[in-house]
């Protein structure tokens, strides 16, 4: 809650905001940088170098500004926000720095518009959101018994190649103690030193296996070179490349807020995309232990079966509930953009091309399911819309996006 004084500043910023944001949020990580080059070390700085963070910041500080006292729409974006956070190390005495640079950056970039008034509403509103978010952080730091920034030491006792560029990599705890549990659909962060950059790069990996094993699974894409010439990407290629059985990582403890709702039993219905599946894979697992009798939907887009990573499992688990003994509990979609001839052969996929929701019965995506998407941001979007087309609420559709999100369902 901010003051009276406050609130018409922040008000009159929501245009501006829509106008200047990327601009504000650009300088802002320039100055924090050149003042703090140690945060390089906790910022992904591929997503600085591609745009993607400062569009998101200039998103997130947008849709704080519209929605400055709508509580129920922010608790849940801060709430996710935290569980990033605290994923990532970060520490209360963060946030003075980087609300010193983001005033700055707001002065620099309105220049005469950014009157004293209007900082001076900016730092309360700045201060009142650091707060939330400090004591937030503090109980889930607590929560998990560690000290803000403290890893957990893992080692590889497994590396499994899953696709043509999906590769698991089974980790365990080297001192042997049980691992803390984790609900299906959170994710882990992985630390790397970057040696070409001369910096530790942190990574989020959804864990892709079932919550009750003595190992924490993550399935990596290899992010290679694209056409159009941006670098392969650092943490995953030094993943694929360099951690072997035996090496030990630098792990965080589980996080995310991508979780089912254990009150639903309505039918589960997770729609993913490329290597979105892996959040999926641990729901499955999770929803068929913890309520068998729940009916789930997996419906999966890639490109083909050489993209297609855990399809044994998925095929394992299928067969399983398809045993006469069993009621049909799982019922699998699977979309290739562009199946193989060999694909065809085995006729093991349900449709060739794009997954188009608005074309599939409506025993695969029921009325009152419980919906879970995960995949690259078009995609999501996408059947998002179909999803509320066809008449599902927007409360019964959660999501995950392996990027900084862009707060577009807020605004
Ligand atoms: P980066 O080096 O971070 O590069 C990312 C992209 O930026 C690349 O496309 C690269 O080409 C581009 N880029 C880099 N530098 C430039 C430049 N100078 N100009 C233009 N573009 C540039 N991934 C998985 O594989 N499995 C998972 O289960 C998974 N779960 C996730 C869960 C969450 C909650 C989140 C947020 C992400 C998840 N991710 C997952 C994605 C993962 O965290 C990484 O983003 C991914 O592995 C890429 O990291 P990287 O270091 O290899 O690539």
């Amino acid at each position: 809650m901010i003051s009276a004084n406050a609130r018409p500043y922040i008000d009159a910023s929501v245009p501006v905001l829509r106008e200047y944001g990327v601009a504000i949020s650009t300088c802002f990580y320039a100055r924090l940088f050149e003042a703090h080059p140690e945060l390089k070390n906790i910022f992904n700085m591929a997503n600085q170098k591609n745009g993607s963070q400062q569009q998101a910041l200039a998103s997130a500080l947008f849709a704080y500004a519209a929605n400055i006292d709508n509580a129920d729409a922010l608790t849940p974006v801060i709430s996710r926000i935290v569980q990033k956070h605290v994923s990532l190390g970060i520490r209360a005495e963060h946030y003075p720095i980087v609300g010193h640079h983001l005033l700055a950056a707001i002065g620099e970039v309105l220049g005469k518009s950014a009157t004293p008034e209007l900082i001076a509403a900016w730092a309360e509103a700045y201060d009142a959101l650091a707060s939330a978010f400090i004591g937030e952080e503090k109980k889930l730091y607590a929560s998990h018994q560690i000290e803000p920034g403290q890893l957990r030491e893992m080692v590889v006792t497994h590396k499994k190649k899953e696709s043509q560029t999906v590769t698991s990599f089974y980790l365990e705890s080297v001192d042997g103690l049980p691992l803390p549990a984790f609900q299906p659909g959170q994710y882990i962060s992985i630390a790397r030193n970057v040696v070409a950059l001369n910096l530790r790069q942190l990574r989020q990996y959804s864990l892709s296996g079932a919550p009750d094993q003595p190992y924490w699974r993550i399935s990596v894409k290899r992010e290679d070179k694209d056409e159009q010439g941006n670098p392969a990407g650092m943490v995953s290629n030094l993943l694929h490349a360099e951690a072997n059985v035996g090496d030990k990582l630098w792990v965080s403890p589980p996080c995310g807020d991508f979780v089912m709702d254990k009150n639903i039993r309505t039918p589960l219905v997770l729609i993913s995309a490329g290597v979105g599946i892996t959040p999926m894979m641990s729901m499955l697992h999770g929803s068929l232990q913890q309520t068998p009798a729940r009916h789930v939907h997996f419906l999966y887009a890639t490109l083909d079966g050489h993209h297609h990573p855990l399809k044994a499992e998925l095929a394992a688990l299928s067969a399983f509930q398809k045993l006469p003994e069993q009621a049909a509990i799982l019922t699998t979609h699977f979309a290739y953009a562009t199946p193989t001839a060999e694909d065809r052969a085995a006729n093991d996929f349900d449709q060739s091309g794009y997954l188009e929701l608005d074309k599939l019965d409506s025993s695969l995506l029921p009325k009152n399911g419980d919906y879970y998407l995960c995949g690259p941001s078009v995609f999501m979007r996408i059947q998002r819309q179909a999803l509320l087309d066809r008449g599902i609420a927007a409360n019964q559709i959660r999501q995950e996006i392996f990027g900084p999100a862009l707060l577009e369902n807020l605004q």
